[in-house]
C-alpha cells in the first residue's frame, strides 16, 4: 500500500472521501477512460473534454492539467508516457472535478497558450506535477482506486481474459 498520506487516520479519511465521490458516479461497464470521463461529466454537471498536450508544449514534469471554464472542464494530458500513466493522469484530474477543494491557480503554468479553450475565461487551473499536498495525494489515491476497480471488472467480465498490454489499450476504448 502506497502511503503518501501521512498517518493512518489521514489515509483513512482520504479513502472515505474517495469512496464518497465514487458513489456519486455511475461506474461505467465496461470500464474505459473515456467512459469514466463521460460519467464524470454527468456527475459534475459539466462537460469534461480531453486534450492531448502538443509535444514540447508543457514544462518538463507536468503530466496533466485541469483548466476549468464556466462551461467545461478541460483535461490536458501528456502523450509522452505509457498508456497506464496517461490513464492515471486523466482519472487524477477527474478526481479533482469530483472532489472540488476550492481550486486555484498553479504557479508557472499561467502563461501556457491553452489550445481549445478559445475565448472562455479560465476559472481555475492546476497541474499534475507532484503529490506533496493532501489534496494531490487524495486524488492520486482516487485514480488508483478507479483503475484498480476498472481492471478487476475487465478481468472478471472481459470477453478475453488475457495479457495486461491489450487491456491497457482497451482502457482508452
Ligand atoms: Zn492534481
Amino acid at each position: 500500500v502506497r502511503t503518501w498520506l501521512g498517518n493512518d487516520a489521514t489515509a483513512a479519511r482520504a479513502r472515505r472521501r474517495c469512496e464518497q465521490a465514487l458513489s456519486e458516479v455511475e461506474f461505467p461497464v465496461p470500464f474505459t477512460v473515456q467512459a469514466f470521463c463521460q460519467a464524470t461529466s454527468i456527475a459534475s454537471g459539466k462537460q469534461l473534454a480531453l486534450h492531448p498536450m502538443p509535444i514540447g508544449w508543457a514544462p518538463a514534469g507536468l503530466c496533466g492539467l485541469l483548466a476549468e471554464t464556466r462551461t467545461a472542464n478541460h483535461v490536458y494530458f501528456t502523450q509522452q508516457s505509457s498508456v497506464l500513466a496517461q490513464a492515471t493522469t486523466i482519472i487524477h484530474e477527474c478526481g479533482h472535478v469530483l472532489m472540488p477543494d476550492g481550486g486555484g491557480y498553479s504557479q508557472g503554468i499561467l502563461s501556457l497558450d491553452l489550445p481549445a479553450l478559445l475565448d472562455q475565461p479560465i476559472m481555475s487551473l492546476r497541474g499534475r506535477v507532484g503529490f506533496s499536498s493532501d489534496v494531490e495525494a487524495t486524488v492520486e489515491l482516487f485514480a488508483s482506486m478507479v483503475l484498480t476497480r476498472g481492471f478487476r471488472m475487465a478481468a472478471e467480465t472481459g470477453p478475453e481474459a488475457g495479457d495486461p498490454p491489450s487491456r491497457l489499450e482497451d482502457l482508452f476504448g
